[in-house]
């Protein structure tokens, strides 16, 4: 059997999961909340199913919910999208990162010349590599560090060339937790400009920044409007990963491009939970308290570790919090998260797999979406264990 992806093992999510359950340690490793969604949610699912919405749904999405996100789109950030002609609902974040990928990136063989490169920021969430290659193009990385996190655009800059077709970022970033500045944003779009490049701008973390900071989506930027594909998921902001239900926004030729690739990788997605998300869209303003909410969060976990020898700068948003070992041991961060989910029962992400050659910087990720007593619980044994 050709082996399509030779870097490539089984993802760390199911392997930190499954070991997490195996031992039954506390799983702060991959990322969902331990406590459930909106029951007014889950009962619309039932209404959904008894109206019969129970067969395919359109290939785009179903009309109202195509309508809700657009209205979404204008309430949360003042940008209009054509339900019709530039939503496109995805099997979660993952298809539409996989579906927008593939449509714009050109392996060499397919035109007799050099395979596409994509500006990728690493650390990175683990889809965005294998989702290029399979299309044929090079990943061309750009490090960040920590602390900050923050992004060198020279170095971007530098990372361009003739071959560059496509920048792939996430703000607020998962597994760092950074979130970008509007200067950020206005550099990109000054690249993408300059050099006529597409973005996949993932957003699935919208809703959740903290200390004050906003999300300044890709969209908001008349430039990289154009040449934007935006990807959310409800699966973080209603606390329901398991539907996997996302979007991806963009103009109707980069639609149109997405589409044809989206319809044969699902077709489309579940349709009562459609119907349902059109309903609680339209129903409620859910979004609004999301932040505080994992603010809080955050800080019942920093205050839990607060005593230990962990170093950490609080994290600006996402569900995750990042922290460094240094003071207590320099072994790898991959056996270290290992061997505190067997010794202390607190499982974690090591985060030097975001990273192509696996750079250790001797950080664990922890997802503080979880009931304050498990934070409590994991914050405690990391405490004694330090
Ligand atoms: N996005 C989640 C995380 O970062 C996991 C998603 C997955 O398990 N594939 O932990």
């Amino acid at each position: 059997i050709p082996d399509k992806l030779p870097n490539v093992g089984t993802t760390i999510f199911t392997v930190m999961s499954k070991l997490a359950a195996d031992v039954g340690a506390l799983n702060l490793a991959q990322g969902f909340p331990s406590f459930g969604a909106d029951p007014a949610l889950l009962d619309l699912v039932n209404q959904a199913m008894r109206a019969n919405h129970n067969q395919y749904a359109p290939m785009a999405g179903v009309p109202v919910l195509r309508k809700a996100i657009a209205r979404k789109m204008v309430d949360c950030y003042g940008v209009s999208y054509d339900p019709d002609t530039d939503i496109t609902v995805t099997s979660g974040a993952t298809e539409a990162l996989f579906a927008a990928i593939t449509a714009v990136v050109q392996s060499g063989t397919s035109q007799g010349q050099e395979p596409d490169e994509v500006i990728v920021f690493e650390p990175a969430y683990d889809s965005y590599v294998p989702a290029i290659e399979l299309a044929g193009g090079r990943p061309v990385y750009v490090s960040l560090s920590p602390p900050d996190y923050a992004i060198d655009w020279a170095d971007v800059a530098a990372k361009i060339t003739d071959r560059t077709r496509l920048v792939v970022m996430n703000t607020p970033h998962n597994p760092s937790g950074h979130v970008w500045t509007a200067s950020d944003v206005n550099e990109l779009a000054r690249l993408a400009e300059a050099h006529n490049l597409f973005v996949v701008a993932d957003e699935v973390y919208e809703h959740i920044t903290f200390d004050g900071r906003t999300h300044h989506s890709l969209m908001q930027h008349p430039v990289l409007r154009e040449r934007t594909f935006v990807i959310g998921s409800f699966g973080k902001t209603f606390h329901i990963t398991g539907w996997k239900i996302g979007y991806c926004l963009a103009p109707k030729p980069l639609t149109d491009a997405f589409r044809k690739i989206h319809q044969f990788l699902t077709f489309s997605v579940s349709t009562p939970m459609q119907y349902a998300l059109a309903g609680y869209l339209r129903d409620s303003e859910p979004y609004a308290s999301l932040s505080s909410f994992y603010e809080r969060k955050r800080d019942v976990f920093l205050e839990a570790i607060a005593g230990s020898r962990f170093v950490f700068t609080p994290s600006e948003g996402t569900f995750f919090q990042n922290v460094s070992y240094v003071p207590i041991t320099r072994e790898p961060d991959a056996q270290l998260a290992i061997r505190l989910t067997h010794e202390i029962g607190v499982a974690s992400i090591p985060v030097s797999v975001f990273y192509h050659q696996k750079t250790d910087h001797h950080i664990l990720r922890f997802c503080f979406a979880k009931d304050d007593n498990i934070l409590l619980e994991a914050g405690a044994r990391l405490t004694k264990w330090s």
